[in-house]
């Protein structure tokens, strides 16, 4: 199983699923330089990301110093344009920053050249979109086969882990569907199982109920959580508070910067979520 001594170390009175405090985050992106401890899976310092568009500069974001410990399950919200997506793509490895630092796992990734990114992404990174992304010949066990394909794994050893990976989102008895043959919450989650099979330090979803009815967004929330229970980091974007408020954490940004950092409950409390 996974190691939850930085869990344990926080586990609170309330039940509460194991968070980081404010004072944990704050000492720790305090430290400019300094690889931060092995149980924090992502650190930025005072990140930047700003546009030239011939000559107007757009700050996308203005200085972001996040701390998330692993096995935590954080949403990230705000208005359209606050710097979500822009965010996303620096946590994710598919963008550089213009200034700041951005540790993941101790590796500081804001100083890495496009290979060794393209690596670090495809080890620790499972990403889920809004628009499923599925290949629409292949069957679901096929499609969360693929990135082991690409990664040269044996197909016995492919075989093993997709199915093992359609478990874990309750799907193993549609393994030979297409995804014409499968609902939206269920063709979801084959994409969630793809995002899984590579085994990633963090499932980063991006507006992942974007295309679904509220009903079917429960069903996907219901996977996320048992997720986050079994110790998957979950990093989720998301505009809807509703979808937020099931994470533990909800960190909201304003033009390009962090407005806030609660627990679920206080979110829940600030939008008048019962
Ligand atoms: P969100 O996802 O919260 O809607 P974004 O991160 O997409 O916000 O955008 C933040 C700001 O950066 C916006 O003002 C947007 O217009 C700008 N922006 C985003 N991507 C680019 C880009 N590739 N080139 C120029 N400006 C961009
Ligand atoms: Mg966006």
């Amino acid at each position: 199983m996974s190691d939850n001594q930085a869990g344990d170390a926080t586990l609170s009175t309330t039940g509460e699923h194991p968070l980081s405090s404010t004072a944990e985050r704050k000492a720790v992106v305090m430290d400019p330089g300094q690889a931060p401890g092995k149980d924090w899976v992502i650190v930025t310092r005072g990140l930047k990301r700003e546009y030239d568009m011939g000559g107007e500069v757009v700050r996308a974001l203005r200085g972001v110093d996040l701390a998330i410990r692993r096995n935590e399950y954080v949403a990230i919200m705000g208005p359209s344009g606050s710097g979500k997506s822009t965010l996303m793509n620096l946590i994710g490895c598919l963008d550089t920053p213009t200034a700041g630092e951005y540790w993941l796992n101790g590796m500081l990734v804001s100083k890495m050249s496009d290979d060794e990114l393209a690596r670090v992404r495809n080890k620790e990174i499972g990403f889920v979109f809004q628009t499923f992304n599925l290949l629409p010949r292949a069957t679901a066990l096929h499609n969360v086969e693929l990135p082991l394909v690409y990664a040269g794994v044996s197909s016995d050893e492919r075989k093993r882990r997709a199915k093992r990976a359609l478990e874990q989102v309750q799907l193993e008895t549609r393994m030979n569907h297409r995804p014409n043959e499968l609902s939206g919450g269920q063709r979801q989650r084959v994409a969630i199982a793809r995002a899984l099979v590579n085994n990633p330090s963090i499932l980063l979803a991006d507006e992942p109920t974007g295309n679904l009815d509220s009903a079917t967004s429960e069903e996907i929330m219901r996977v996320f959580e048992n997720l986050a229970d079994t110790g998957q980091t979950v990093i989720m974007v998301t505009h809807e508070p509703d979808i937020a408020a099931h994470a533990r954490r909800v960190v909201v940004l304003r033009d390009g910067v962090i407005a806030s950092d609660d627990r679920r409950s206080a979110f829940k409390q600030s939008m008048g979520i019962s």
